[in-house]
């Protein structure tokens, strides 16, 4: 198993957004004392100075009010977002992972992820198919075991699995 790399795609601060961060004032020009609306409590957030640029760029959150107020598009790359006060996101941001496995066709596309525990999230129909004649009637309750039975299960019907810790 390899650690969890994020790839990016903004999507977990696209929606938790404005349900898990909200500003409470502007301290500075970078400075923000904010909120975070889930286990509840403030912390100060400082938008990075490599991010000052992006983060005054606005047009895109203006069309997407719900999305986290520190998420910016990465300038040049089309499809990828960072988080524009990395150092200083609370301990929420810090700990997530959006999953737990990732899976990939024989050319190396990203075709599925399981999130969760063990909940599978695909829109290729042969992988939901092995996934329910193969991994579905597993029953180990060892999570380590069930990754690698998954993994070679799938990989007998050409699918590559990464699995994280
Ligand atoms: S944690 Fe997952 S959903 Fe969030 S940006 Fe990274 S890859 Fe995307
Ligand atoms: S603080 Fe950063 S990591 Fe957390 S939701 Fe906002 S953009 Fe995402």
């Amino acid at each position: 198993m390899t650690a969890f790399e994020c790839t990016l795609c903004g999507k977990c601060c696209m929606h938790a957004g404005d349900a898990l961060i909200e500003i409470e004032k502007r301290l500075t020009s970078r400075d923000f004392l904010c909120r975070q609306k889930v286990v509840g409590g403030t912390f100060r957030a400082r938008v990075e100075e490599r991010f000052l640029d992006a983060f005054r760029d606005t047009a895109e959150n203006d069309r997407h009010p719900s999305w986290c107020p520190f998420l910016r598009g990465l300038p040049g790359e089309e499809g990828k977002y960072i988080c524009t006060i990395h150092n200083s996101r609370p301990l929420i941001c810090r700990s997530y992972v959006c999953c737990t496995m990732r899976i990939f066709d024989s050319g190396g596309e990203e075709v599925g992820k399981v999130k969760g525990r063990r909940s599978l999230v695909t829109g290729d129909a042969d992988l939901v198919r092995c996934w329910d004649e193969g991994v579905a009637p597993l029953a180990t309750d060892d999570d380590i075991a069930w990754k690698s039975e998954v993994a070679a299960i799938l990989g007998r019907s050409g699918y590559r699995v990464e699995a994280y810790e």
